[in-house]
């Protein structure tokens, strides 16, 4: 192979070269930058047109026209592979697929590039890539091959331009999908995928060239360049993502974002300083990220499906973040394409301190209500009961009462009311002392309870006298029930701290409602009983006679 050292140092070969420095320093920057869609795609394509400019510039640079013919046959695996992966890297970007091409598909899509490259070698065999009127421009030593395209190299163009095409419909489609900063990111992209066609077309149709040479991989140079710039600086367009990426550095509140792998891709500065400043943290598994990380996993799979915040508590217990999810989507022609999340965690630890502090103070409050609703049940049942025999007093009666003739009312029932007065209690008194008479009070009023049914109540009215309500009885019942209980009184001796003392009452009865439908006038004709029977004798029930 002949060089001449003023052809390798030609303006054309030098700026060839620079361009070649300039795509690998690109493939490298890429490769570094942030993790977006298709990135590995993105990064043969620089491989591609690398590979291509290399082999222009070594066309360019060697004098021998068969060194020339070889180096341009030696250029089709790039020129072949930079628009297939130009397709493969847009397509994956649009539909946001993070994934790698599978090996088979990628072993697919480099037959053809390596078809090309084995036709375009063994072109002097077939001449049916270049036809036989190829050949230098001029007589001059080193002048660039004018190429005659022959029905293979054709057959390559159409293959190409195939995926130009897919690329310029899949970026179109895209943009037209979109709205706002969206399409007008993608428009960038069809604008800019229009180069290499624009320059491709110039070269095939029209015969443009640049150093006498293809413009298309420069033009896919300087595509690649703008590709980089929209992707990773995606800030171009407008202020508005250059004042909402301030807006997020300036929140005190942590923010993360996070791809559909779960994998963090940004993070702003309180979000940093709340995992410690974790080191190389973009691209790293949410789980994984310090402090909060594995609590943050978990609370993410409740609430990608429910909309409510959740707590999520730092392990150190003394701060509250409050998590709230919003899904990145894109709109899609399956619908929106969720392509990651926002977690914003508002910190409410002081409102959640305060809403401990007043809970606390509420269970208090309540505990107290509690107490003093007890009490003041306790105190009205000592206030309607009787301290020394536990009966309940005159000042239940007429609530008791009242209640008792709403129920007979009801069931349609009678009812007695009983007034018993202990006979001759003034003389025990005399005989064996107040204290006696007390003891015998409380013997009384346990007998009464013991021989009444359950469903009668007993007061105690005045100092040894008792009424008893008696439910669901007539006259002749209840007569007859009263008559059997003074009977078994008399008959049974009360218990004193000096012993057994006899003892008899006597009892008048009234009846509602024939005898009257108010307690007052039922106790008017049972007290006119109760004389009667003290009139008696003493030790027997009497019944009021009816008005
Ligand atoms: P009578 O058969 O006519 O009813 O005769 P009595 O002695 O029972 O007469 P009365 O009912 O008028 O007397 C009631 C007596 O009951 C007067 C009082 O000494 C006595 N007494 C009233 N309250 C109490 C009390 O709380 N304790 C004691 N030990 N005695 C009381
Ligand atoms: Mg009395
Ligand atoms: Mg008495």
């Amino acid at each position: 192979m002949s060089l001449s050292l003023e052809s390798a140092l030609s303006f054309p070969v030098i700026f060839t070269l620079c361009t070649c420095i300039g795509v690998g320093w690109l493939a490298h920057w890429v490769s570094g930058q942030r993790v977006f869609p298709g990135r590995v795609s993105f990064v043969l394509i620089h491989i591609a047109c690398l590979w291509w400019m290399l082999t222009a510039a070594l066309e360019m640079a060697t004098i021998q026209p068969a060194d020339k013919l070889f180096w341009g046959a030696m250029a089709w695996p790039g020129i072949v592979a930079a628009p297939t992966f130009w397709a493969v890297f847009l397509w994956q970007y649009v539909n946001s697929i993070h994934s790698l091409l599978p090996r088979a598909k990628l072993l697919m899509l480099m037959v053809m590039p390596l078809c090309c490259w084995i036709l375009a070698l063994t072109n002097p065999l077939h001449g049916l890539f270049y036809g036989a009127d190829t050949a230098p421009i001029s007589s001059e030593p080193g002048a660039p091959i004018r190429y005659h395209h022959g029905p293979l190299f054709y057959a390559a163009a159409v293959y190409v331009y195939f995926f130009m095409l897919f690329c310029i419909a899949v970026v179109i489609q895209a943009a037209m999908r979109s709205r706002g900063l969206h399409r007008r990111h993608y428009l960038a992209f069809a604008a800019v995928t229009a180069v290499p066609w624009t320059a491709n077309i110039s070269y095939v149709v029209f015969g443009r060239t640049i150093f006498g040479f293809d413009p298309t991989p420069f033009s896919f140079a300087f595509t690649l360049a703008a590709f980089a710039w929209l992707i990773v600086g995606v800030r171009l367009f407008d202020v508005l993502p250059v004042a909402r990426h301030l807006l997020l550095e300036a929140l005190l509140d942590p923010v993360l974002v996070i791809d559909p792998r779960q994998r963090v891709i940004e993070a702003n500065p309180a979000a940093l300083q709340l995992a410690n400043f974790p080191a190389n943290w973009q691209g790293r598994p949410l789980v994984e990220w310090p402090v909060v990380g594995e609590d943050l996993q978990q609370l993410l799979a409740l609430q990608i499906n429910d909309s409510e915040p959740q707590l999520l508590t730092l392990e150190d217990g003394d701060r509250y973040f409050e998590l709230r999810v919003s899904a990145i989507t894109r709109a899609t022609r399956d619908g929106p394409l969720v392509l990651g999340h926002m977690l914003y965690l508002r910190d409410v630890t002081q409102r959640y301190l305060s809403e401990l502090k007043l809970s606390e103070a509420l269970a208090i409050s309540e505990q107290r209500l509690k107490t003093i609703t007890n009490l003041h049940e306790l105190l009205r049942e000592q206030a309607l009961r009787d301290p020394l025999t536990g009966l309940y007093n005159r000042r239940y009666l007429d609530e008791f009462f009242m209640l008792a003739v709403a129920r007979a009312r009801r069931q349609s029932q009678p009812m007695a009311l009983a007034l018993i007065d202990l006979d001759h209690f003034k003389q025990l008194n005399d005989d064996h002392g107040h204290l006696i008479g007390d003891d015998v009070l409380k013997s009384v009023a346990l007998f009464l309870v013991e021989n009444l049914r359950a469903s009668d109540v007993i007061f105690r009215i005045g100092g040894e006298e008792f009424l008893v309500i008696l439910p669901e009885v007539d006259g002749a019942d209840a007569h007859k029930r009263l008559g059997k209980l003074c009977s078994d009184f008399a008959a049974m001796p009360m218990e004193t701290r000096k012993g057994g003392l006899p003892l008899t009452f006597s009892a008048g009865l009234a009846i509602w409602p024939q005898q009257g439908d108010t307690l007052d006038e039922l106790i008017l004709h049972a007290d006119a009983a109760l004389y009667k029977a003290k009139d008696a004798g003493r030790n027997c029930v009497y019944l009021a006679l009816l008005p």
